[in-house]
């Protein structure tokens, strides 16, 4: 993990270096990745400075934490919903967050597309994948995400704005960054969610359009 920054806002601004040069590096424009700062289990006095900073995309991966921090707060913010999802929280998933990056599942999909009809909302999708299909990680297995795309297209009428997924702790994310750019390339899809504070630099490089970057920016969880 990360060192805990000093001020979460001159983290802030060191990591946004970080991705501009990554990005550059890899002949792309910095403006095309997107930082989710990742203010799960932060205090508030470690998220406010980066607020203050102007970043506007949090992400969040518990929808009662979410809420309780950003109710009220939300307004001109982009919160993105990163954790595994319940169907029995789907309708607040569906009223709170402007994008939901964890559809994994036949059910979920039918009870988002239902919510998103009721409400008239439609957050952003992103299906996650389970790339190194660890048993106890949420997402689809490589080997069934075109069907489960085509499913959450046909079947639920679902709009997929790309993919999301989180390497194995103990493996080189390379391979596994690639293989979600297969996957979204083969369906279409332009957005690739990857990268966390260990290892965003490296999913700039393989194509990541946004990265999930949480201790890095606010130091560590506690
Ligand atoms: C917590 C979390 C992150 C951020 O992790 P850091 O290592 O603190 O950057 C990113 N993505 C997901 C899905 C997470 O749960």
């Amino acid at each position: 993990m990360a060192a805990a920054p000093s001020h979460p806002a001159a983290a802030y601004h060191d990591v946004l270096a970080r991705i501009a040069r990554a990005a550059q590096a890899a002949g792309r424009a910095p403006a095309d990745v997107t930082l989710v700062a990742v203010s799960k289990q932060q205090p508030w006095e470690a998220v406010e400075p980066v607020l203050a900073a102007g970043q506007t995309v949090f992400g969040e991966n518990r929808v009662q934490e979410a809420m309780a921090r950003w109710e009220g707060k939300a307004q001109g913010l982009e919160l993105h919903l990163i954790g595994p999802l319940q169907t029995n929280k789907a309708k607040e998933a569906v009223a709170f967050f402007d994008v939901i990056e964890s559809l994994d599942r036949e059910k979920l999909a039918r009870v988002l597309a239902e919510e998103m009809q009721k409400q008239g909302r439609a957050p952003r999708l992103y299906v996650q994948v389970n790339t190194g299909e660890e048993p106890q990680k949420a997402g689809v297995l490589p080997a069934d995400a075109d069907a489960f795309l085509a499913a959450c297209r046909g079947a639920y009428g679902l709009a997929i704005e790309g993919l999301m997924c989180i390497p194995p702790v103990d493996e080189p994310p390379g391979p596994h960054f690639a293989l979600l750019r297969k996957i979204a390339a083969r369906n279409g899809l332009a957005k690739l969610s990857m990268g966390m504070s260990d290892d965003f630099e490296t999913a700039i490089r393989f194509g990541a359009t946004s990265v999930r970057v949480g201790s890095a920016v606010f130091g560590a969880r506690g």
